[in-house]
């Protein structure tokens, strides 16, 4: 009944930097995994979704902001596996905002209700009286964390690694909670390197990793978080264009960008040893593009192509 998620492509990006510096780079095209589904999203839902479905629960239940990939994934797969869903979205201001924003509309194409709530009271979400309240309201629900991340979601995220993959000496992925990359960290092997470049400023991730494996393989990095969760600048958007024109792959501003970026910057200063071979984890994210050059335009940034 579920989607095929063996059939993702290991790309080999052929750019000379990499000749030059003896380091091969592959790219795990986990963005290609369903067109409105894309990436860890679709990873970090699957067993929740069975999950749900064990429970005989007929609505979904989660939180998120404006441009979230997650709401998006989560109305899309509501909508595939025939359940409601309602997103808790953060900011009141939103609430005549839907048809402009190209997340919720989306969303919302999809059968997603949502409930604007403003950004106090989105802090307390996950305060008791928070659920017992939306419970009063929608009756009972199948609840999903904000960014999805919890033990189904982990155990989602360890199969993106495959048999296929065992010989690369560093595998890397973008680090928003560190749901994606713990399950990264559970099926990697004790020669790789797991390599999380953080989205957001700080490492704190790494206690919240440590509640689902043991292993010590891995290091989050927050020196290519462009200041903080969301934030971009011309030279983000620059290299990303540019990323695109060389090698035909879309990278999204907030998570895989930041990423690549990063991965270069680290080849030009010599991080990775002579021969090694790097596999860069898609994580998706390509459906913020559009809300997200929405708001470079405002700022008279350039925009991604
Ligand atoms: C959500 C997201 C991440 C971060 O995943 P976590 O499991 O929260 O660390 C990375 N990349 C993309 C494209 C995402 O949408």
């Amino acid at each position: 009944m579920f989607i095929e998620t063996n059939q993702v492509r290991n790309q080999i990006i052929p750019l000379e930097v990499f000749s030059i510096s003896n380091v091969n780079l592959v790219i795990k095209r986990e963005d290609q995994l369903h067109p409105d589904i894309s990436g860890n999203k679709l990873r970090k839902l699957k067993y929740n979704i069975l999950e749900a479905k064990r429970l005989n629960k007929s609505t979904l239940l989660t939180f998120g902001g404006a441009y979230s990939n997650h709401i998006a994934a989560v109305a899309a797969m509501g909508k595939e596996y025939g359940f409601k869903t309602i997103g808790i979205i953060r900011g009141e201001e939103l609430v005549d905002k839907v048809s402009s924003n190209a997340t919720l509309s989306f969303a919302k194409s999809c059968g997603m209700l949502f409930y604007f709530i403003s950004r106090d009271e989105y802090r307390k979400k996950d305060e008791l009286f928070f659920s017992e309240n939306l419970k009063s309201i929608y009756g009972d629900f199948y609840l999903l964390p904000e960014g999805g991340t919890n033990e189904f979601a982990v155990k989602g995220c360890a199969e993106i690694l495959t048999n296929k993959d065992t010989s690369f000496d560093y595998v890397c992925s973008s680090v928003g909670t560190g749901g994606t990359i713990a399950g990264l960290i559970k099926s990697s092997n004790s020669l790789q390197t797991v390599l999380g470049f953080s989205a957001l400023k700080g490492t704190f991730q790494t206690s919240y990793i440590n509640k689902f494996t043991r292993k010590k393989n891995y290091r989050i990095l927050d020196d290519y978080c462009f200041g903080g969760y969301g934030k971009v600048n011309a030279e983000l958007i620059e290299f990303m264009n540019d990323f695109k024109n060389k090698t035909t792959v879309s990278l999204d501003p907030i998570y895989t960008g930041k990423m690549i970026f990063g991965i270069f910057d680290l080849i030009n200063k010599g991080y990775f040893k002579e021969n090694s071979t790097i596999l860069a984890v898609h994580t998706g994210g390509l459906q913020g593009i559009n809300g997200m050059n929405a708001l470079l335009k405002k700022k008279n940034l350039p925009t991604i192509i």
